[in-house]
This record gives structure tokens, sequence and C-alpha cells, in this order.
């Protein structure tokens, strides 16, 4: 599979990067609430937000930076700053064994405008519920 690209709008995390790139080196993505499963996108959440406020956070988010990607980045090689993702949303369409995501194009978006709450635009849900 091609690399690849997650597009975030969320600015106020400390991972944002300008044009909606994410510079962290892993994302994890998994149900808001972890008893319950995912039916729609607002029910997923990025659990790797870490909010851009206070010396303590923005050091915090030192340790999982993709610094190689983020230099590259700067000096103009594009594309470099795509984090490795692990989802466990598994009543997701793109969700695969191991908690992979099969979509190409992964968008992250803040929910429903709760603050500091991030969720998988991409989520589409690949069950029937009754
Ligand atoms: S909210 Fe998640 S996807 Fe968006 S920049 Fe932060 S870590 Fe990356
Ligand atoms: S598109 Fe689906 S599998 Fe991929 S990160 Fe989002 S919720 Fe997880």
């Amino acid at each position: 599979m091609k690399k690849q690209k997650v597009e975030c709008t969320v600015k106020s995390c400390a991972y944002w990067m300008y044009v909606n790139r994410c510079t962290a080196a892993e994302i994890n993505i998994s149900n808001k609430d972890l008893n319950i499963a995912p039916k729609n996108n607002s029910e997923t959440e990025c659990k790797s937000f870490m909010e851009k406020k206070g010396l303590s956070n923005i050091l915090n988010s030192v340790e999982n930076k993709n610094w190689f990607g983020f230099a590259e980045e700067l000096l103009g090689a594009e594309e470099r700053l795509n984090p490795n993702i692990s989802c466990t949303v598994e009543t997701c369409k793109y969700w695969g064994k191991g908690n992979i995501c099969n979509s190409e194009l992964i968008k992250m978006t803040s929910n429903n405008n709760i603050p500091l709450k991030v969720c998988c635009e991409t989520y589409k849900n690949n069950r029937i519920y009754l």
C-alpha cells in the first residue's frame, strides 16, 4: 500500500503543523468510550492528541515527534510527515488485523466542537446494527 497520509485540522494539538500536518511519529486511534463500539466518526478518538498548552505538554510531545520528517518537511521534501497509525476501531471498514488502517488518507478533525477531543473523520461503519 502507498504511504498513508494524515491530515489533521486540530491546531490546538502540540503535534499539529501548518497545512494540516501531524508531526507525531505514531498516533493511536481508538473508541472514544472504550466500552462502546463506534457507530459513527464522533465515537472515535485520537488518543495521541496533546494540548498545545504549557511547557510540560510541549516537552512531553518531543518524545513522539517525527524529527526526520519534520526536518525534511522544512527542507521542502513533502509528504514526509505522516505518522504510523495504530487503530483499534474494529467497526471501521478500513480497520485491519494487527490494528492497521487500510485507508490511504486519514482525516482527523475536532469532535463536534468538543474542546480537546479529536475524531477520525474518515471512519466508515462496517456493521449493521438492529
Ligand atoms: S490530534 Fe492526533 S492526528 Fe491531530 S496533530 Fe494531534 S496527534 Fe496528530
Ligand atoms: S479510517 Fe478507520 S481504521 Fe483508519 S484510523 Fe480512522 S477509524 Fe481507524
